[in-house]
């Protein structure tokens, strides 16, 4: 049976190159690279090596690159961080609605502790109001967190126009562009962002690292104490393996951005419009065009998420619904219903997401199956009963 991986906001197969690099580094050059003599200096630049890597990526200086255990714990980093080193100016914090739970929750917690969260909603495409931005913003602000662009629905945010306005006011922006950071032009300088959260195993590396890009100046402190590494702003020896990974990944992301771009966008638009053709009563969630090239999430309505993964599933298709870290609870995804969908629509939708390793055959087996899949589904249920009279109003193309 031919499998076909479209889960790639969910993790992405690490490249060989990266695999071959990360394995020499645990058994060859394992030194520490805090010790000084030739195991860890080999180390050590490896290490270094990396750094510039990710900061050329992102148009950074490397010494503004924190490596971290992933986007979780860069996004805990940058919030956390922030809300610490600026208390006394201020405990305000605003986000958005559609936010990955690793800021969500983050926020949440410091709600806790005593700061103040301002979440602001998106429209139907999924985007922020730099207005309403404009508006929530306070003398005692700290923060801004706004991600670059969505891993469910893959919706861009305008954050340089979001960032002018929170610079203006001298407030701190941070992104998570762990969706964004190999698929779009990221440049820092151009956003005008301070902190940026990054993920190595989303563009072909490995998992359990990242890093958080903090501009020169900004103040913000540790989140976990120990050794001076990473500038003392992150304790502990370092994942060396992973982050000469991530290294590499960066490396190859930069070189390859725009080919992956134009072959994620050709089957992104394949698959769009094939859907759309061949399936009535779906509506593609998110924007059209300020949209991720790799993302497509639509719902079918009459029919559970759930469903149609398993089916797909049998038929050697991996989707998912929502996002990894929700599939499995039977809350809808936040992310969808900020943008105002339904609750039923919103248990009816599928995310599929590609990655470099998709073909064209890919999208024409997904197009073969995935419309009998849901009409045998529909066949099947009950909320197709009301469909003559009460066709749903809300479900457009
Ligand atoms: C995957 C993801 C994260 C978490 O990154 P990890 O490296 O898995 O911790 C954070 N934000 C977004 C938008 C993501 O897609």
């Amino acid at each position: 049976m031919r499998k076909v991986y479209l889960d790639h906001s969910a993790t992405t197969p690490v490249r060989s190159e990266v695999a071959e690099l990360v394995l020499r580094y645990m058994t060859d050059t394992f030194g520490n690279p805090s010790s000084v003599h030739g195991f860890g200096r080999e180390a050590r630049k490896g290490v270094e090596e990396a750094r510039e890597r990710v900061a050329s990526l992102i148009n950074a200086d490397p010494r503004e690159i924190v490596f971290t255990s992933g986007g979780t714990e860069a996004d805990n980093l940058a919030i956390k961080g922030v809300a610490l080193a600026n208390r006394k100016k201020g405990r305000h914090i605003i986000t958005s609605a559609i936010e990955h739970h690793a800021v969500l929750h983050t926020c949440e917690f410091l709600e806790k502790e005593g700061y103040e969260v301002t979440v602001l909603g998106v429209d139907s495409a999924g985007l922020v109001s730099p207005d309403d931005l404009k508006a929530a913003l306070r003398d005692d602000t700290i923060l801004v967190s706004i991600m670059m662009a969505n891993n469910e629905m893959g919706a861009i945010q305008p954050i340089k126009e979001l960032a002018a306005i929170a610079r203006e006011r001298g407030v701190y922006f941070h992104t998570d562009a762990v969706q964004a950071v190999g698929q779009v032009k990221v440049d820092v300088e151009e956003l005008g962002v301070d902190l940026l959260s990054l993920s190595a195993h989303k563009i072909y590396g490995p998992k359990g690292v990242g890093a958080l890009y903090v501009r020169r100046g900004t103040k913000i402190k540790p989140i976990a104490h120990g050794g001076g590494h990473e500038r003392r702003m992150r304790a502990g020896t370092e994942n060396v393996p992973g982050i000469v990974g991530l290294g590499l990944a960066a490396k190859l992301a930069q070189e390859e951005l725009e080919d992956r771009r134009r072959h994620l966008l050709k089957l992104r638009d394949k698959l769009i419009e094939g859907i759309l053709d061949r399936v009535e009563d779906v509506r593609l969630n998110g924007p059209r065009e300020e949209r991720l090239p790799n993302n497509v999430n639509i719902s079918f309505a009459y029919v559970e998420g759930e469903s149609i993964l398993l089916n797909l599933d049998l038929q050697g298709i991996a989707a998912s619904s929502g996002s990894a870290c929700t599939s499995g609870s039977l809350e809808p995804s936040h992310v969808l219903l900020a943008m105002g969908i339904s609750h039923e629509l919103a248990h009816g939708s599928v995310r599929m997401s590609l990655g470099t390793g998709n073909s064209e055959e890919d999208i024409d087996y997904v197009l073969e199956v995935l419309p009998s899949i849901i009409e045998r589904l529909r066949s099947m249920s009950p909320l197709v009963g009301g469909r003559g009279e009460e066709k749903l109003q809300h479900v457009q193309r």
